[in-house]
């Protein structure tokens, strides 16, 4: 009787095995290898020693200081030559890759697009699950910078993901089923979505927004990592001045907006990429976005520092209550966000350690500030700036100059709305003191378009008008101030070390300031960056040399990442162009040549030469034969184009090398009997493109169809020097 008893009992875990295992979607070969082993133990205590795990990358920058920094070095300056191929993982999309992956006792994690997870075999790239969110595809069209997801959190063996429709989902780490799901969203009707990470502080998930360049009203919350309940939420602009103000902080905020401010567009100030928290001091850093509308004399006439935007906060994760803000461009006229990364790093500054934070904002300035108190210590140009002479360090403010100013007389200012640097990862090597940034060196005309502004709930609400001084005849750049730069930065002294000009072939075309991807650096004295053109190259810490690069065959734009299994160092990148940059590709990039298919390519010493995807064949350019009947009158064409800037052409840009998203010049036949359902009832959903049924009316699609045959009428006369229509 004993004896069976304890058969029995032993057969349990048996059992609980086998019925796990019929209950999800895992690969048995794991689990025997790995048997009852709970994925993703990241805890406080881990994340604080990290420095005793060489081997571990636990948050999408590495440690809690976000440092993009491995003290790895058995990969470095001396072998780097010998570094090849270990594996790749496949993933089914053509939208861009922003995260960087996190590696935590052999396992990956990472995420794309929409929100979907990946957890990987770090040594085979062999999967263990993937989750992908169902997407409400009404939000895919007030997506502003293509389809993209900055990463992951790993907590206490549950992995955080936000989906692009605004869902915060926490999930099993050793399933990947779903624990909880929240919705993070409070009015669907308004342009909101999440490409940001979420973040772990005090062992809460905090999670913000995008936005800003429709009518969001910028906010961030924090959530019980266990049950998903809401314990705060932080709105960083007032809301509409009839209604309670939600916490304090935000009475303070409203004495620095005009009464006639523009509260209807909800006025932006998204949180979308950068925070970071120090477990010591107890203290979660938040950078915030842009104004809506982008003019400062429309949103809030009569003048104001317009907070928070474009702000850094430091903010109790207990309570969610502002200790200190720094404003980094106060009265934001330009799209110039703070939600830029920020680094956590401790530095000798005068003979004084301090604790400090590092950003480079889209506004050009590099930021050291104190991070117990928000002190700024210095701010300098680590790119070209014209909008502002110098940043003042007694009153913190930066002083503009004439040419700040656009709302009567366009203007060219640099650093147009991409920035001197974007969400690509910078990263913070202790061992050179350097900090490398990604910069952007591209002006644009900034201008008030003639007509007045009206608000559109959901719509594009950012109305100021921008260019890359692009010849629109040619489509080629007319600035000689465009290109892509990476810059070893030293942050005490303020100064440039050495740079790299990344624009590889582009120089002067927009594409150049993409083609330099987010950052990492380690140890062995390397700097690592991937490139649009396809190439992963390693450069030396101390000097920029160039000393290795190795043809992936895929575009990158994500910063890379290192970690060690057993003995063995690996470097690891998500590879897919897309984002801001992802809308049209050179004829010479991978992503041209090899077209735009994801994947997870990781690499080690000894390693092969990396398999390319098969090449992909281009039907010819231009307008070969004569375009479709055309339609509408010379006022519907008209309406039709001022209809395509303000809907249509963020993401169909007017570049003939566009492949990543259809220009939507010379469509084929079925596009255009289609045209109407696809923009008014979402029949192409599935490859991003949204249902326009709330903003655009039957008459507004034709006149906007009208328009684009048209253009391709005018392109088809010109090819054939002829004037066969009227
Ligand atoms: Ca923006």
């Amino acid at each position: 009787m004993i004896d069976l008893h304890n058969k029995l009992a032993a057969l349990i875990p048996v059992l609980i095995i086998v019925l796990f295992l019929m209950s999800c979607d895992i690969k048995p070969t794991f689990q025997q290898k790995m048997p009852g082993k709970k994925l993703g133990h990241i805890t406080n205590s881990r994340l604080i020693s990290v420095g005793n795990e060489p081997e571990v990358w636990l948050t999408g920058g590495r440690d809690y200081h976000q440092s993009y920094f491995s003290p790895l070095n058995s990969i470095n300056d001396k072998n780097i030559t010998k570094v090849g191929y270990a594996w790749s993982y496949d993933i089914d999309t053509t939208h861009g890759f922003e995260a960087t992956p996190i590696v935590v006792d052999g396992i990956m994690f990472s995420s794309g697009p929409t929100g979907t997870v990946y957890a990987i075999e770090a040594t085979t790239g062999e999967e263990i699950w993937s989750f992908t969110p169902s997407i409400d595809e009404n939000v895919l069209r007030k997506v502003c910078c293509g389809i993209v997801n900055r990463g992951i959190a790993v907590w206490q063996n549950k992995i955080f993901v936000a989906s692009i429709d605004g869902y915060l989902y926490a999930l099993d780490a050793s399933t990947g089923s779903i624990i909880w799901k929240m919705d993070t969203i409070e009015d669907r009707k308004r342009g909101y979505t999440i490409t940001g990470s979420p973040y772990i502080a005090d062992n809460k998930v905090i999670i913000g927004n995008s936005g800003a360049e429709f009518d969001a009203r910028g906010y961030f919350s924090a959530y019980d990592t266990d049950t998903g309940t809401m314990h705060w939420r932080f709105y960083t602009v007032p809301g509409q001045p009839d209604k309670p103000y939600e916490h304090p902080e935000l009475e303070v905020a409203s004495k620095t907006w005009s009464e006639q401010s523009l509260w209807e567009t909800g006025l932006g100030g998204t949180v979308w990429d950068g925070m970071a928290y120090d477990p010591n001091l107890e203290l979660l850093y938040v950078g915030t976005g842009n104004g809506t509308p982008y003019a400062r004399q429309l949103r809030s006439p009569g003048g104001g520092d317009n907070l928070f935007l474009s702000t850094i906060l430091a903010i109790e994760p207990d309570s969610g209550k502002l200790v200190w803000h720094y404003q980094t461009t106060p009265a934001d006229n330009w799209d110039y966000t703070s939600t830029q990364k920020m680094i956590l790093a401790d530095l000798k500054i005068n003979g004084e350690n301090r604790q400090v934070i590092l950003q480079a904002p889209k506004n050009g300035f590099f930021y050291v500030l104190d991070r117990l108190t928000g002190e700024l210590l210095s701010a300098e140009p680590y790119t070209k700036v014209n909008w502002a002479s110098h940043v003042d360090k007694i009153s913190g403010r930066p002083v503009e100059t004439l040419q700040a100013e656009y709302f009567k007389k366009s203007k060219l200012i640099i650093p147009g709305p991409a920035g001197g640097h974007n969400w690509q990862p910078m990263a913070f090597n202790p061992k050179t003191g350097l900090v490398y940034i990604p910069v952007i060196e591209a002006a644009a005309t900034y201008s008030m378009p003639k007509e007045p502004f009206v608000y559109q709930k959901g719509g594009n609400n950012s109305f100021s008008k921008y260019s890359f001084a692009l010849d629109s005849a040619s489509s080629k750049t007319v600035s000689p101030e465009i290109k892509g730069l990476l810059k070893a930065w030293d942050p005490i002294n303020q100064k440039m070390v050495w740079e790299s000009n990344t624009s590889g072939p582009w120089s002067g075309e927009m594409f150049a300031t993409w083609n330099g991807g987010g950052v990492m650096t380690t140890a062995g004295d390397l700097v690592i960056q991937g490139r649009g053109t396809g190439f992963l190259v390693f450069l030396d810490a101390n000097t920029g040399r160039e000393l290795h690069s190795i043809d992936v065959g895929t575009s990158m734009m994500a910063a890379p990442m290192t970690y060690m299994v057993n003995g063995i160092q690996y470097i690891a990148i998500m590879a897919g162009l897309g984002g801001a940059a992802g809308q049209s590709y050179p004829d010479d990039s991978a992503a041209y040549k090899y077209g735009n298919k994801g994947r997870i390519v990781a690499f080690r010493l000894g390693g092969r030469t990396v398999p390319h995807p098969l090449e992909i064949e281009h039907a010819n350019k231009g307008i070969s034969k004569r375009p479709v009947e055309r339609q509408g009158t010379l006022y519907e064409i008209k309406q039709g184009e001022k209809l395509f800037l303000r809907n249509c052409i963020k993401c169909h840009t007017d570049s003939i090398n566009s492949q990543g998203i259809p220009t939507l010049r010379n469509m084929t036949a079925k596009t255009h009997v289609e045209f109407k359902d696809i923009v008014l009832k979402g029949i192409r959903s599935e490859f991003g493109m949204g249902n326009f049924s709330d903003l655009l009316s039957e008459q507004d699609v034709f006149s906007i169809h009208s328009y684009l045959i048209d253009l391709d009428w005018k392109e088809y006369e010109v090819q054939n020097n002829r004037n066969d229509y009227h």
